[in-house]
């Protein structure tokens, strides 16, 4: 498990340790050796499974690529996360986003375990056909662990619908008769996937932030100029101003992201910059996102990166170094990209007092704490990214039911979910002095420990 996320799943039951109204059957020794077994549970995952894909290249030449799925827990559901296609996935990193994923679910109350998988592979270096076979070939190779109602997998880094369709269609003729819909979420629509689910993730991120700086504090204005609580006080410094947004990644999150800051008519938003694996963009009057989309979208995912490029997307914009974005004079920074991109060696150049995490883990333990400590917000990735999952599961409901909804039914579900959990968290948030992270944490880890508690997995 992630350092960060162990010491925080281990805070967390410490906390519940000492509360003597949270399972109060549990007393004494017995309350002792039960929260052992729990943090024995949550820190380790069920299972770790590894093989070396056998891939023929275009070139001629056959390769084994390692590829991973680890099935973290199971309690609440089948296993569920997303597939990466990545060159730096290993081990470790897929463990601890297992790890997220079922602590993810526990928050929102999504009726799925944790798992996550990954393949070592630089996608934009590969042909079709050589993705085509991966993806047959991971199937295969995992088809007795995966499952409608053992394991799904979905999008995740490097993937999208195109792969989640070849793994669906590879596990229908490995498994001919079963309920093969619900085997992969993230589909394409002719597919059997949700409409909403590729925008689900990016609408889920921007809507977290809005609900915290505008609809929770609208109406909850009074108690919380009341309290001296620190993060009240940075929410409350924000609210009815503009503010100026940073956005780090422009994939399938950060674009959809931007969309939706650029759209919103709740807030003064503009986002001044973005940023890929290229450039930033800066410019301090707002940038023209849906222009931004557009080049993006035939230019193989890249944001125009020199003066030519931004002449041909008609957006105005400095051109300035990829690392830039993360240290602007902005309000609000929204992470987008991969793991660790605050960290002990940048964390003091940070300057947004809002931080979002759209992408699972962007920020170091070390860092997480020194931003906090500061009274910095970071909303962070099991609640803000979300959206996707949630809609996985409605796209899973539906591929049982075949009865499919509308993009507006998805969304007002969708919003639904995620605007409960905020409810339930804000308000603790907001009245003690713990972080996000840690009383979004207390949250899952409790609800875990109530579902293990009672299928007698405690002893
Ligand atoms: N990969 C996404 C995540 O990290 C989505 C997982 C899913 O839909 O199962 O949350």
């Amino acid at each position: 498990m992630a350092s960060q996320t162990g010491t925080i799943v281990q805070e967390s039951l410490e906390a519940l340790l000492e509360d003597p109204s949270f399972l109060p059957e549990l007393q004494g020794q017995g309350r002792k050796q039960a929260f052992t077994s729990l943090a024995a549970i949550l820190s380790t995952p069920n299972h770790i499974h590894k093989s070396f894909l056998r891939i023929p290249m275009d070139n001629g030449r056959v390769v084994r690529i390692p590829a991973y799925r680890v099935q973290h827990n199971n309690a609440l559901g089948p296993f569920k996360g997303g597939i990466r296609f990545h060159e730096s996935v290993n081990e470790e990193e897929v463990t601890n986003l297992a790890a997220l994923m079922t602590l993810k679910n526990a928050l929102h109350d999504v009726p799925f375990g944790g798992g996550k998988g990954g393949v070592v592979i630089n996608p934009r270096e590969l042909s079709i056909k050589e993705l085509h076979s991966i993806c047959k070939k991971y199937v295969q190779y995992f088809s007795d662990i995966l499952g409608p109602d053992k394991d799904i997998p979905a999008p995740d880094v490097g993937t999208g619908d195109r792969e989640m369709d070849w793994m669906m269609a590879e596990y229908k003729s490995i498994r001919p008769g079963t309920p093969y819909r619900g085997s992969f979420t993230g589909k394409s629509i002719v597919n059997g996937g949700s409409l909403g689910r590729r925008e689900a993730t990016g609408k889920g991120v921007y809507f977290t932030f809005r609900y915290l700086i505008h609809d929770f504090l609208t109406t909850q204005e009074k108690w919380l100029a009341n309290t001296d609580n620190p993060f009240a006080k940075t929410a409350l410094s924000y609210h009815y101003k503009p503010l100026n947004i940073a956005i780090q990644g422009f994939g399938n999150v950060g674009s959809v992201a931007a969309l939706e800051a650029y759209n919103c008519t709740h807030l003064q938003n503009k986002v001044v910059s973005v940023s890929d694996r290229n450039v930033t963009l800066y410019n301090s009057e707002g940038l023209d996102i849906p222009a931004l989309v557009q080049f993006v979208t035939t230019n193989r995912g890249d944001l125009p990166k020199n003066e030519e490029e931004l002449k041909q997307s008609g957006v105005k914009a400095d051109v300035r170094d990829r690392d830039d974005v993360l240290s602007l004079d902005v309000d609000v920074l929204i992470l987008a990209a991969l793991e660790d991109q605050i960290h002990k060696g940048n964390m003091e150049s940070i300057k947004a007092n809002i931080i979002v995490e759209g992408a699972n883990a962007p920020v170091t333990g070390d860092a997480d704490k020194y931003l906090s400590d500061k009274g910095v917000i970071i909303i962070p990735d099991i609640l803000a990214n979300a959206g996707g999952v949630i809609v996985s599961y409605f796209e899973w409901l539906q591929g049982r039911e075949t009865q499919f909804y509308t993009e507006e039914e998805v969304f007002n579900l969708l919003f639904d979910k995620m605007r409960t959990t905020m409810d339930t968290i804000l308000p603790q948030y907001f009245g003690d002095p713990f972080p996000l992270r840690q009383n979004c944490f207390i949250h899952a880890v409790m609800k875990l420990s109530t579902v293990l508690f009672r299928q007698g997995k405690l002893y």
